[in-house]
Order: C-alpha cells, then sequence, then structure tokens
C-alpha cells in the first residue's frame, strides 16, 4: 500500500513512521529544506551548540505519548526547572522566583526579600489558590471560556493580566483576547500538568533526535511546497511545485487547515468548511544575545522571563537558553524571544522567523467531533493528522496523538501500548 504525507511537523513524522514500520511504502513531501520539526534550528559555528527553534518543553504527565514515543525511539529526556521572572518594558523586575521546585515539590519562592511585598504576597496565595482548584474534578463544558473562569473565582484583574496570562501565553503562544476565550477546561488541564510537582523535560540531544529516528531512511520530497492534489481513480496523485509526485492509497494531510486549500480538488463543500472555521494566530521568534530583555539584575534571571508595559500593550517572554540547553552550558548568553516589541532593535540576533500556531476556538469542539468520526471511517483516503486536529491545547502531544489516530485507521500497528 502506498502513502503519502504531506509535512514533517511531527505528526507527519510519527504517521509516516508508523506506516513504514507496518511495511507500507511511504512518500513525505516537505517544503522546507529539512525536516519541519527541525527546521528552524539554529547550528552555532564551530560546533558550539545548537538552539531548538522553538524550544519544546513537556511534563511527563501531560505528554505521555510522546514520551512513550520517544522512549521507543531511544530518544534520551532530561529534567529542567524553570523558574520565572516578571519585569516592565525597561528590565525593571518585580518579581523572580528563580527555582519552583525544592525536591518534588513546586515551591514558588522569590529570589529576594524585595520582592516579598504586599502585592506579590497576595498574588503567591492566587498561585497557591489555583492550584487547589486545579486539583478539584474539572468537567466543564468547552464552551466555558476562560474569562468566565476568571470571574467565577473572583480572580482579580491585575493577577490574571500581570501573572497569569504571560504564563498562558508560554503555553498557546496567541495573544490575549485569544487566550481569554479559549475553553476553560483545557486552559485548567495545562495549567495543572505544569503545576503537578513533577519537574519538565526535554529531549537531551534536542528535536533532531527525535525527528532524525522518525525520520530515518524515509523517502522525503524536500524544499518545494505540495501544489496539486488530484483524483486518479480509487488513487490520489500529490505534486508539489518542482513537479516531483507520488501515486497513494492514502493522503495524510500533516499541515495546518489554513494550508489545505490545496485540497479543493479532493474534498467536499463540508470538508472545506470544516477546515475553514478553525482560527490560527502567527508571532515572531527570535534568538539573540540582546540581556535588556532580561531582568536588570543578573541575580534574577530565571529561565523564562516576562517583559511588559504597564498597558500590557508590548508584552514577551524570553527563554534564557544557558541553563536548559547542555551544549550552550559555558556559551556566552543566549535567548529566545517571543513576539518582541516591533520597534526595540535587537542587538546580536542570530535568527528571526514567524510561527503560526492553531488557537482553540467555540468553532473548534465541532471540527473535533468531525474529525472523530472520520477516523472511524474505513472508506476514508484523506486523513487530517495535526495538533489543531486532536481535542485540547495543540502541543506536540495533541500532534502525536493524531498520528497515531491517523495510522491506526490506516491500518497499520502501534508498536508501544497506548
Ligand atoms: C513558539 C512555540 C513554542 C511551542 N512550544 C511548545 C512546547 O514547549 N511544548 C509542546 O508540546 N508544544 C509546543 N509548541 C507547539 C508544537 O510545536 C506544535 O503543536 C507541533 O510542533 C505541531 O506539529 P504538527 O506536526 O502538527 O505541525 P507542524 O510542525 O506545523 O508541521 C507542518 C509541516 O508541514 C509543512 N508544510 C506546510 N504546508 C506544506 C505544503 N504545502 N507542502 C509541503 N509541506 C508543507 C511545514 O513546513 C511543516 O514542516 C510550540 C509552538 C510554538 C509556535
Amino acid at each position: 500500500m502506498d502513502i503519502a504525507v504531506i509535512g514533517s511537523g511531527i505528526s507527519g513524522l510519527t504517521t509516516a513512521y508508523l506506516c513504514k514500520n507496518s511495511g507500507y511504502n511511504v512518500t513525505i513531501f516537505e517544503r522546507e529544506p529539512k525536516l519541519g520539526m527541525d527546521a528552524h534550528r539554529v547550528d552555532l559555528t564551530n560546533g558550539e551548540g545548537f538552539i531548538d527553534v522553538p524550544l519544546r518543553v513537556m511534563t511527563p504527565v501531560g505528554w505521555k505519548t510522546v514520551l512513550k514515543l520517544a522512549d521507543y525511539l531511544k530518544v534520551e529526556t532530561f529534567s529542567i526547572d524553570v523558574g520565572l521572572s516578571y519585569s516592565w518594558e525597561n528590565g525593571e523586575t518585580w518579581l523572580s522566583i528563580p527555582r519552583v521546585m525544592r525536591g518534588s515539590h513546586m515551591l514558588p519562592i522569590p529570589s529576594s526579600l524585595k520582592y516579598i511585598t504586599r502585592k506579590n504576597i497576595g498574588y503567591l496565595r492566587e498561585i497557591k489558590r489555583l492550584k487547589k482548584i486545579l486539583n478539584e474534578n474539572t468537567s466543564w463544558p468547552l464552551s466555558y471560556r476562560l474569562d468566565q473562569f476568571f470571574q467565577d473565582h473572583y480572580f482579580k484583574s491585575d493577577f490574571v493580566d500581570y501573572v497569569l496570562i504571560p504564563v498562558l501565553e508560554t503555553i498557546t503562544t496567541c495573544n490575549r483576547s485569544l487566550i481569554r476565550g479559549y475553553p476553560a477546561k483545557l486552559m485548567v488541564d495545562s495549567l495543572s500538568h505544569i503545576m503537578s510537582n513533577q519537574k519538565m523535560v526535554r529531549f537531551a540531544h534536542g528535536t533532531k533526535d527525535l525527528a532524525g529516528r522518525l525520520g530515518a531512511n524515509m523517502l522525503i520530497h524536500y524544499g518545494s511546497a505540495v501544489k496539486t492534489i488530484e483524483n486518479r481513480g480509487h488513487r490520489i496523485l500529490v505534486t508539489n511545485e518542482r513537479g516531483d509526485k507520488a501515486e497513494c492509497d492514502h493522503l495524510v494531510t500533516a499541515v495546518q487547515a489554513n494550508h489545505l486549500g490545496i485540497l479543493s480538488e479532493v474534498i467536499n463543500g463540508e470538508d472545506a468548511s470544516l477546515l475553514q472555521s478553525l482560527t490560527f494566530d502567527r508571532g515572531e521568534i527570535v534568538c539573540h544575545q540582546d540581556e535588556r530583555f532580561m531582568p536588570k539584575s543578573r541575580k534574577d534571571w530565571c529561565v523564562l522571563n516576562y517583559q511588559m508595559s504597564k498597558n500590557l500593550e508590548d508584552d514577551c517572554f524570553t527563554v534564557w537558553l544557558n541553563p536548559i540547553e547542555p551544549s550552550l552550558k559555558s556559551h556566552t548568553p543566549m535567548f529566545q524571544s517571543w513576539n518582541p516589541p516591533r520597534d526595540k532593535e535587537i542587538h546580536g540576533v542570530l535568527m528571526r522567523t514567524y510561527l503560526e500556531r492553531s488557537v482553540v476556538t467555540s468553532k473548534s469542539e465541532n471540527a473535533w467531533t468531525k474529525l472523530e468520526d472520520y477516523s472511524h471511517d474505513q472508506s476514508r483516503r484523506i486523513h487530517f493528522t495535526g495538533s489543531w486536529t486532536y481535542p485540547g491545547v495543540p502541543l506536540l502531544e495533541s500532534a502525536v496523538l493524531s498520528a497515531v489516530r491517523a495510522a491506526s485507521n490506516i491500518g497499520a500497528k502501534i508498536p508501544w501500548s497506548l
């Protein structure tokens, strides 16, 4: 049986791997010149280390399937401790919590006595209260929005705006108003995974390790976007802009819904409107060496550093990479910022690019229900995968779950227990 996969992000690579492992002929089409999952990595000169872009982190509770896949492929992971700092746009810090975990317990303790202010004590109490709510059973419908959750639990607006939403921006990388419209259940579940008294983990040798093992010995047409998809009797013909072709029995699309206009000749109106109903947001990611994105005092530097203007028009987060990327341990400070203010000149830029991400809105639930129905339809020849196709915040976990679902529907064996 012939399978064509469009896209080599984690969902495309995992579906392709599972299908190839089950003996099918697989061809991948990728518009980037290398594996899409690892396409934006920065390699420093003279083998001085590398930067994963974006930097993906997981927790053992929230990313069970990804970690099972990694384990199966013998991809090592390691634990990291992610502290948080909050500063104004000039680098003046108002709260810094460099180590959140003490052993296996979450104890957010500020870096200095100067941060034990009345306001910050209030915020830390709210974090404790939030953690208690997260431990309660939350079987809310997806129509129950985050904004409503804040109101119903009487969270003060300054705690929400200055402390909580920045953390949620890190999880969703979408703008504040889209976050407020997110289903509360998904956000609360994500927060409870993150605040679960378990350390976060990363791939020990970076994303390239997992991507490389998934994509090994695979036929991949790199560096050219798929342009046309046509029916050929019972088969489907995929052609990219360069003219590479593959005829297949099953087509797996592992690209975002807003890039699936290429399917117009092979899907019906219902599928087309499902794809069009979904929302995507984009932001800029910059790897650089500009210390002005960090707290003014080095003592306050944390792995995750939020900078915001008081009116919240500019807010950005910066990851300090050296403490969590072993290959950069003794390198000069390296950073990765998400959505730096547009008018701010950035020193020592290593790379910058825009990345897109799906956003969960009121339309997502309907789309997820339909996509789940499709996955039980044995007559389907076109399978949608990708983090946006699976219920939950679009993360590596939903991407891998969607790949497992598509591969199973095609008939591939899943070589680890689900
Ligand atoms: C800034 C940022 C930080 C993140 N941090 C985390 C994190 O810490 N933890 C976590 O779990 N998740 C994180 N995520 C989310 C996670 O990275 C995504 O959910 C996941 O990578 C999506 O994988 P995917 O395979 O569904 O899609 P993608 O990775 O988007 O793959 C789609 C692929 O299709 C290719 N493509 C598109 N159109 C075509 C075409 N016409 N022809 C050929 N190829 C095409 C693209 O080049 C791409 O390679 C983060 C996302 C962002 C943006």
